[in-house]
């Protein structure tokens, strides 16, 4: 197929591209550099051999979006543009709201009016709000509580609505758990601008003696050991995912979690980090951070019934790679 990949130079994108081109997809890359830099083009054909077709455009931008549909006969779409940081979201909610729903509506309204079916769009599990794990993809969804989280919520409904007016459209809707890792070649990884605010980059430095220690975030939560557990997904596998997902597509809306199935708490996670790469993490324990919830995991099953998707690597290397990509980069 003929995909384009919006966001495509950001971190999953440009890991999902790698596995579309392993599995004989031909790619277009749409992105307008806001978090993420154009020597990852390079980076793709350093690694694949192959230099896909790259637009600097805002996907806002409909005018120039078009243009992209006119040039190519494009088979489906992967969404990966959007804004992340659910701090900064609190601080500039009309940003992200524009952003990643204008986003979302004008690359489904251009795809309805070239025939393009597929439409594969990259939500959160942010969206489940706070519920007891396991999470399945039929549980009803509660307020999430930035509007970081709320685009991701709006924008599965936007598509929804927009899927039943429409028989020839159809959607996957990916729930992300916790996106970490890296490529083994340790050429791409993570690299957020300014102090990390996720816990995995944030470690990453700390071990690289660029930030002094890890606060971690409450130690008195009902959890293993009292701090937050989430389900930490290697993005090359989170990469698959998206593959098997587009492959699959032929109609209707389709919910998956992209998750391991499996929680992790923070100290588990450190102390994994230090083990794996004999290398010391410094931390303290510190107050709750508002908003973050105790515990969140996937019940990953349904993926795998459907897609035959499975994730495959686990929390050693996770650790392993992005600490690779760290110290080669960084
Ligand atoms: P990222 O910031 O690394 O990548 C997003 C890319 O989109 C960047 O290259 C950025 O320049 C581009 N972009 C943003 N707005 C754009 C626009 N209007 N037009 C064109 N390009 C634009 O983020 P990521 O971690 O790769 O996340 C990809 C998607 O997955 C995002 O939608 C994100 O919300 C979602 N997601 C991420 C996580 C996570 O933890 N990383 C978890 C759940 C969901
Ligand atoms: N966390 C932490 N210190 C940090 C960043 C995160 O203790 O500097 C904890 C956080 O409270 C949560 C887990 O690590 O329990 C994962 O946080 P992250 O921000 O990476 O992901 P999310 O909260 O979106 O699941």
């Amino acid at each position: 197929m003929k995909i384009l990949v919006t966001g495509g130079l950001g971190f999953i994108g440009s890991h999902t591209i790698i596995e579309l081109i392993k599995n004989n997809h031909e790619v277009i890359i749409a992105d307008n550099l806001i978090n993420s830099k154009i020597e990852v083009l390079d980076k793709l054909c350093q690694i694949t051999g192959i230099k896909p077709a790259f637009y600097q455009i805002d996907v806002t931008d409909e005018e120039k979006l078009t243009e992209i549909f006119e040039n190519n006969k494009i088979d489906g779409v992967i969404h990966f543009a959007g804004l992340k940081s659910v701090g900064e979201s609190v601080s500039k909610p009309l940003e992200y709201y524009y952003n990643n729903l204008v986003s979302t509506m004008v690359l489904s309204k251009v795809c309805i009016k070239y025939g393009v079916q597929k439409f594969v769009f990259s939500s959160s599990a942010t969206v489940y709000g706070d519920q007891p794990s396991p999470l399945r993809e039929d549980m009803e969804l509660k307020k999430t509580t930035n509007p970081y989280g709320e685009t991701k919520a709006m924008s599965e409904r936007i598509l929804t609505d927009t899927v039943n007016a429409n028989k020839d459209f159809a959607v996957s809707l990916l729930r992300y758990f916790n996106p970490v890792g890296a490529h083994e070649s340790g050429l791409l990884g993570e690299d957020p601008n300014g102090i990390p605010n996720n816990l995995m980059p944030f470690v990453s430095k700390v071990a690289k003696g660029q930030l002094k220690k890890l606060s971690i975030f409450g130690d008195d939560y009902e959890t293993v050991d009292g701090t937050g557990v989430r389900d930490y997904i290697h993005v090359v596998d989170l990469a698959k995912g998206h593959v098997k997902a587009i492959e699959k597509l032929d109609s209707g809306v389709n919910i998956y979690n992209l998750g391991t199935g499996r929680g992790t708490s923070v100290l588990e996670l450190i102390n994994a980090f230090m083990k794996v790469n004999a290398v010391d993490v410094p931390y303290e324990i510190v107050g709750r951070r508002p908003g973050d919830i105790a515990t969140c995991y996937a019940d990953a099953d349904k993926a795998e019934k459907e897609l035959n998707w499975k994730a495959e690597l686990g929390i050693e290397e996770m650790v392993r790679d992005a600490w690779k990509f760290e110290q080669q980069n960084v």
